[in-house]
């Protein structure tokens, strides 16, 4: 049609009954609070899913007489009061129990910071994995009712939309959602003004603005870079999540981390710990360093400071994870951070240094912090082996990174149904997240009602599935036909099917092909009519991703094969949505990553709650996960098998597993209409992962074992004018200046051969070139030797210093060697100070 389209929104008026649909459509528990989102799907579901689930959006174009047929329905007013209510109560709520002793809220604050946050479809600024685990984080920090804020960027196109087309090509594209549409509020200052503020750029001072989301207790703020008075480049910083080149990369980080100091600091937040969420916030450390020491500290000791409050999480051990800056980006943009830290560039360049080339986020996130962690016991000890030249003469199994366990929001991704189920058979089971005990309950839910919730929402998904591909493939010009054979087991009235899902970001390692290692026998296996299954997958490639692009075309091919149509299905479009329905709804959930670059892995963990039974590669949270009872667990083969063979026999256990296990227990009826095997093993699933996998038993884990810690460690450093940390910094420079010459000499070379009883009597001269003997730390390991190599440390005892002997310092210790059966012993010295956070933490250690 010929014709200027000129914008026009006719908004409905809303009721006086029902304004806080408005109030509540800005604060983002309505993401994992669904009796929230009913009081808008309720009105027109059609428009709700239109509108990207958006209740902003969707407010603004609901037909008039729909709200105020709303207001006049009894049975909507009385829901409508009843979610409100619901709703004033969860915001009174305060600190919990347990987390109270621990944390003052009058006092402690904590700062969140992550690239990405995953509340909710409607939102878009997150990608995947790390994004949703920010924002359970939040959600969960909020439930627990600890002090806490969230930083973070407001991107206008977000991560992209991703289509399928005919020939299995990932279709990118992406959509620009004002802010006016999205969950958040201009940030403003006392005096009512737009907040912004101001980053240093090459030739140009660039201009930030912040916004404010609000998710229950805690807040959000956000930063956006496309305001007037920016370069039209500049204005398209914050435009793309995981978008533009390195370059932009460097100007986001320079944002979040720098921008997001200067934010909170002009709303007078003052957070005493902060959580840098992944390496793409380090540059917050540089920021508050200088603003330390633009008070007058010298650049050591504002370090200290710095790094004592401060924790860091690593989220993978894959290398495109972590961000690597060229030499001459940095010279381009950090200039002006060095001059503020009184240093050349080469000094600060030099916090960034690693085994690579360039300057690496996670080593100067590392290098800067004094509490890291990664994200599963795995992945701590893998992170710990991958960073040890961060402490280069402390053994990787020493050194002071750690890990929390992922888990996930509960809320948001446990299913309507089971929730219901819950309020009417547990008690307060809301506050019962963190008691494993409790759990045990879900044994008293009948199995018949157990499966009829589970084979309704397995229901749910398949009509789902069939939706979404009917308008794919109409979308591709697949005949009628063809679509008809590939939704064939979807419309099967008696909808038995096992269904397997596989849902996540196409990566190469996380090996999406293994599943088709043998597509002989998958088909066979996948074509039994007695005993028919499928599998669900969907996921995402990065736009420059090609291997994982193939990955996609793989089992699109794989899904139009006439072996597989029909049982094998690529859905479109993964995003939270999505995501929920998939866990929600299968049976199965398959992981099948290649060991140990999984890190954590979190859609399994939704998956085990919602009843789903795992299938996994034992690595990531599935490692700890894994009971024996709840599921299967894949052993990975060893790394020096090389990718191929590994992929070969892994994927023949996968087969097995499925073969001989999977459909057999499914399977196995008993002349009832379900398996009581498969509802024993369901009810496993659930019950081992809601209390161990959720994110408040994250959080709390954060609390105790570094939060706290980080606060009081800051506090003790910072006391009385910062005196300890000025101590500690002088005494790492003495340190650092005297290490090189530091040596040790075994004195008195006891007998090789002990009785029971007898005395280990050791004498150990220490040259400590010009350090105190109360500098360092003498110590005796006393092992055996396991399989190989490897020393197994059995006991530790501490040498004392016995005064001076010949010009050095005399350290002894007569131990009785009562374990029999040992067979070596170690010693080693390291500097000691007691203000350290870890007592490693310098890195330096030397052996005899
Ligand atoms: C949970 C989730 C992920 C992360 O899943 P992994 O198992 O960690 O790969 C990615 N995308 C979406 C939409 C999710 O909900």
């Amino acid at each position: 049609m010929p014709g200027t389209r000129f914008p026009l929104e006719v908004q409905p008026r809303i009721p006086a009954e029902l304004n806080r649909l408005s109030e509540v459509a800005n604060d983002l528990v309505y993401s994992w609070d669904r009796s929230i989102r009913s009081l808008y799907h309720r009105l027109d579901r059609e428009l709700w899913d239109g509108c990207g689930h958006n209740p902003k959006v969707f407010l603004r174009r609901v037909a008039q007489d729909r709200l105020d047929d709303a207001a006049s329905d009894r049975s909507y007013m009385e829901d409508y009061r009843r979610v409100m209510a619901a709703y004033d109560a969860y915001r009174e709520h305060r600190v919990h129990p347990e987390l109270a002793e621990i944390l003052d809220p009058s006092e402690d604050l904590i700062a969140y910071f992550c690239l990405e946050f995953g509340f909710h479809e409607s939102f878009p600024i997150y990608s995947g994995g790390l994004g949703i685990l920010a924002g359970d984080h939040c959600k969960a920090a909020g439930d627990l009712g600890l002090p806490f804020v969230a930083v973070g960027l407001l991107y206008q196109a977000g991560y992209f939309t991703q289509t399928i087309d005919g020939q299995g090509h990932q279709q990118v594209s992406y959509t620009r959602s004002h802010p006016h549409d999205l969950p958040v509020v201009p940030t403003l200052t006392e005096s009512g003004q737009h907040l912004t503020l101001e980053i240093e750029f090459p030739g140009r001072t660039l201009r930030a603005q912040v916004w404010t989301a609000q998710a229950g207790h805690i807040k959000l703020y956000l930063l956006d870079t496309n305001i007037p008075g920016n370069t039209a480049q500049d204005r398209l910083i914050t435009n793309q999540l995981y978008g533009g080149d390195r370059e932009m990369r460097l100007q986001q980080e320079l944002v979040l981390g720098v921008g997001g100091v200067r934010a909170l600091r002009k709303l007078g937040v003052r957070p005493t710990v902060w959580h840098i969420n992944e390496g793409h916030a380090a540059f917050q450390l540089l920021e508050r360093c200088a603003y330390r020491m633009n008070e007058g500290m010298d650049y050591d000791s504002a370090m200290e400071l710095v790094a004592a409050g401060t924790v860091f999480t690593t989220h993978t051990p894959v290398p495109a994870g972590h961000d690597i800056f060229d030499h001459h980006l940095m010279v381009k943009y950090l200039q002006p951070m060095a001059s503020a830290l009184g240093m050349d560039f080469d000094k600060l360049y030099a916090l960034g240094l690693n085994s690579g080339d360039g300057f690496n986020m996670t080593s100067l996130a590392l290098r800067c912090t004094r509490f890291h962690n990664g994200v599963s016991r795995v992945h701590g000890r893998v992170a710990a082996e991958m960073e040890q030249s961060i402490w280069p003469q402390i053994p990787h199994q020493e050194n002071p990174i750690r890990h929390v366990t992922n888990g996930v929001h509960l809320q948001t991704f446990l299913a309507r149904e089971w929730i219901s189920l819950f309020d009417l058979r547990l008690d307060d089971w809301r506050n019962e997240l963190l008691n494993e005990d409790y759990w045990q309950r879900l044994e008293d839910i009948p199995d018949y009602h157990y499966w009829s919730i589970h084979k309704a929402l397995k229901q749910q998904l398949l009509q789902r599935v069939q939706d979404t591909l009917v308008a794919q493939q109409q979308r591709n010009g697949t005949s009628d036909a063809v679509v008809r054979r590939m939704t064939r087991h979807l419309v099967d009235d008696d909808n038995d099917v096992l269904v397997m899902g596989f849902a996540r970001r196409f990566a190469t390692y996380k090996r999406a092909g293994m599943l088709f290692s043998d597509p002989q026998r998958l088909a066979r296996i996948l074509g039994n009519a007695e005993r028919p299954a499928i599998i669900v997958f969907a996921g995402k490639a990065h736009p420059s991703d090609h291997p994982g692009q193939q990955l996609i075309k793989l089992i699109h091919d794989y899904s139009v094969h006439p072996d597989f149509i029909g049982k094998i299905f690529l859905l479109e479009g993964y995003d939270m949505a999505l995501a929920r329905s998939m866990v929600t709804g299968v049976d199965v959930w398959l992981n099948t990553p290649e060991y140990p670059l999984e890190a954590s892995g979190t859609s399994g963990q939704k998956a085990g709650l919602n009843g789903a039974v795992n299938l996994s590669v034992l690595d990531g949270w599935w490692d700890e996960g894994y009971t024996g009872d709840n599921g299967w667990g894949i052993t990975p083969r060893d790394e020096h098998f090389g990718h191929e063979q590994r992929q070969q026999e892994e994927g023949n256990d996968l087969l097995n597993i499925i073969e001989h296990e999977v459909i057999p227990t499914y399977y196995q009826r008993d002349g009832s209409g379900y398996s009581h095997q498969w509802v024993t093993l369901s009810k496993a699933s659930m019950k081992s992962t809601i209390p161990r996998f959720n994110a408040q038993r994250m959080v709390r884990d954060y609390v105790r074992d570094f939060y706290a810690p980080a606060r009081d460690q800051r506090r003790k450093l910072e006391a009385n004018g910062a005196s300890l940390a000025r101590e500690l910094a002088a005494w790492k420079q003495r340190v650092r200046e005297s290490w090189a010459g530091v040596r040790m000499e075994l004195q008195v070379q006891p007998s090789a051969h002990l009785f029971h009883d007898d005395r280990l009597m050791l004498r150990v001269h220490g040259h400590l070139n010009g350090l105190a003997a109360g500098d360092v730390k003498l110590e005796c390991l006393l092992g055996r030797e396991v399989a190989g190599d490897e020393f197994k440390v059995e006991q530790i005892a501490e040498l004392s210093a016995m005064g001076e002997e010949n010009g050095a310092t005399l350290f002894g210790i007569d131990l009785e060697a009562k374990l029999a059966g040992l067979q070596y012993y170690k010693l080693r010295m390291y500097p000691y100070n007691e203000a350290q956070s870890h007592r490693f933490e310098m890195g330096a250690m030397i052996w005899i």
